[in-house]
């Protein structure tokens, strides 16, 4: 490991300063960085431990939106009934980042920032079009999440700034959401595959409005608006499986790697999208009793 300077700020106006220092970036839960950095694949002059930015660590209704501050960690989503109640997809997702250990270190802010295409916490805030607050000592800045992932790795984050917390409204009427993951092994894997659907059904059981999001099957954690499109309208039944499939085809060109072929990603992330859809479709109609 190269040596770092260390800086432990304690308010925001704190960390603002120290991610001024050139080349500084943040040390959240570390479960990203500390294995890149001892394998010799990370080197920075400047490392900011945020873990004393109490400020940052919170999950809020604020009325029209939920806010979850970006130290946020995936065990505290995981618990957090307003999130149960609000957007059960990313407790799923959370539930189902690696160990116990993992999940009370790593940070939300942290799997936004890696943005790696399996994040799993990616596809279950895209669905809810999730927005970051962006701070530096210049100012802040509001970005959609889906703007925000622009590679593998590669974000529109500045030098200085850092994510201070990651809001979206929540659905209304008779609405469900789901997440659903593939993994090598059932637990403490890297998905091969994974999807979040959020669906709406009008007072007819059509469904009136659909939000779809896939990891691991392009460079980002991506929004699939040809396979919205296609199930907008329809009666949530099991011969959507066709129009899923035809319309994946056209959305996605996922690549085969280690984890997985291309052919097997192509399969799963239809067979998972459509699972997810009819977890999310039982919850919609649950609502609408
Ligand atoms: C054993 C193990 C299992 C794992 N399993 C999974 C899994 O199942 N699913 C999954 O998605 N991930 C998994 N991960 C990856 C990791 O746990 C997550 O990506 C986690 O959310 C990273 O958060 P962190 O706080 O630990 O980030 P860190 O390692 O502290 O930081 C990661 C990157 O984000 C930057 N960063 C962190 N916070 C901010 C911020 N607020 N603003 C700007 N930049 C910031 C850092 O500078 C760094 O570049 C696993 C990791 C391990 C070690």
């Amino acid at each position: 490991m190269q040596e770092f300077n260390y800086h432990r700020p304690i308010t925001i106006t704190e960390l603002k300063e120290c991610l001024s220092i050139p080349g500084a970036r943040i040390l959240a839960g570390g479960t990203d960085i500390v294995p890149r950095m001892r394998q010799g694949k990370f080197s920075v002059p400047a490392l900011v431990d945020t873990s004393g930015v109490k400020a940052m660590r919170f999950i809020e209704d604020q009325g029209s939106e939920i806010v979850l501050g970006a130290l946020t960690t995936h065990q505290e989503a995981a618990d957090s009934p307003l999130l149960q109640n609000i957007n059960p997809a990313l407790v799923t997702a959370a539930e189902s980042i690696g160990c116990q250990q993992t999940r009370c270190r790593g940070t939300l802010g942290g799997n936004i920032a890696n943005a790696s295409p399996a994040a799993d916490t990616l596809p279950a805030l895209l669905i809810f079009d999730a927005t970051l607050l962006l701070q530096s000592l210049e100012g802040e800045r509001r970005i959609p999440l889906e703007e925000f992932l622009l590679g593998p790795g590669q974000t529109d984050l500045l030098e200085g700034e850092f994510i201070h917390s990651i809001s979206f409204k929540p659905m209304i009427g008779s609405w469900g959401a789901a997440f659903i993951k593939i993994g090598k092994r059932s637990g403490m894997a890297i998905s091969v595959a994974n999807t979040a659907v959020a669906v709406e059904l009008n007072d007819k059981g059509k469904i009136s409005d659909i939000r779809i999001a896939l990891g691991s099957v392009a460079p980002t954690v991506i929004r699939c608006r040809k396979i919205e499109q296609a199930l907008l309208g329809k009666e949530p039944e099991p011969a959507l499986m066709k129009e899923i499939h035809k319309a994946c085809q056209e959305e996605i060109s996922p690549i085969t790697d280690i984890r997985s072929s291309a052919e097997y990603r192509n399969h799963a992330a239809e067979v998972i999208i459509h699972r997810a859809l009819e977890s999310a479709v039982e919850q919609a109609k649950e609502r609408g009793r």
